[in-house]
């Protein structure tokens, strides 16, 4: 007796017809106190399943930019909203719990706590984000497993290199499935190897729908990916996206 198998490929959904934007800056500006401007006319939307470079030399205001779009920094003027909501109007904690469910954020250090084992450090996302103790170690566990450390979950995270330390910070940001992870230069502490892996990393969470921002040095990198945001001296210089200066979106 044979056995026939059919297997059959869904039909890919149709694309949506109006993309909804996950961030929108509106003539935003930062001055930090002692009169730096480190943000000036900054105009700019990034929609749903975007992945977005940022790049510029130091100290052009891209990490400035990153958190205010992450809504860890508020504006000196201009408008921040994130998944439809105006962050002006919001309370911290009412903005730690927007974090908590829509955004994740990578960073050049890692932020690990070292002596906790690596599944422990997923695990602490989900505290913050309200999800109960039982269902907690599974998604961790989950998130690991997409980043290639399964096999690491009970290894305390100091004791780990450093690419498998950033891959646990990337489980960490996607384990609350948020809409936009940000990673800001997440590979300046690796050697390239494990730098390339990370991106990887961060291609394959956006090809599954999750909307990345990533702040680099690299060139190569950036000119691989399909929007790059250019910054000089706090200003949006160059926008591939808008094809206009100052990323003119509105
Ligand atoms: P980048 O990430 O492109 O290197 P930053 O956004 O970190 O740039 O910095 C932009 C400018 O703002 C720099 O001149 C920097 O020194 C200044 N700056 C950044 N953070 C602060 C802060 N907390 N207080 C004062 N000045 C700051
Ligand atoms: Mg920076």
């Amino acid at each position: 007796m044979s056995i026939t198998t059919v297997t059959r490929t869904p039909p890919p959904p149709p694309p949506p017809l109006l993309r909804a934007n996950v961030i929108e800056l509106r003539d935003v500006e930062k001055v930090y106190p002692g009169g730096v401007r480190a943000l000036a006319d900054a105009n700019l939307a990034i929609e749903q399943g975007e992945l977005v470079a940022i790049v510029g030399r130091s100290g052009s205001g891209k990490t400035t930019m990153l958190h205010i779009m992450g809504t860890l920094d508020r504006p000196s003027s201009g408008t921040v909203e994130v998944a439809g909501n105006d962050t002006a109007a919001m309370s911290d904690k009412r903005l730690a719990a927007l974090r908590a469910r829509h955004i994740g954020f990578v960073f050049q250090r890692f932020f690990l706590i070292d002596t906790m084992s690596a599944l422990d450090n997923v695990t602490q996302a989900l505290v913050y984000a309200g999800v109960k103790g039982y269902e907690r170690e599974e998604m961790a566990r989950a998130a690991l497993e997409e980043v290639g450390l399964a096999h690491r979950a009970l290894h305390a995270a100091g004791k780990l290199s450093g690419g498998e330390q950033q891959r646990v910070a990337i489980a960490r940001a996607l384990v609350t499935r948020p809409s936009i992870v940000f990673a800001d230069e997440p590979t300046g502490n690796l050697d390239s190897v494990s730098g390339v892996a990370i991106v990887e990393i961060l291609r394959g969470l956006n090809a599954r729908g999750t909307t990345v921002v990533l702040i680099t040095h690299d060139e190569r990198l950036a000119a691989a990916f399909p929007r790059r945001i250019d910054m000089l001296d706090g200003r949006i210089q160059g926008d591939t996206k808008r094809g206009a200066p100052n990323g003119a979106a509105f």
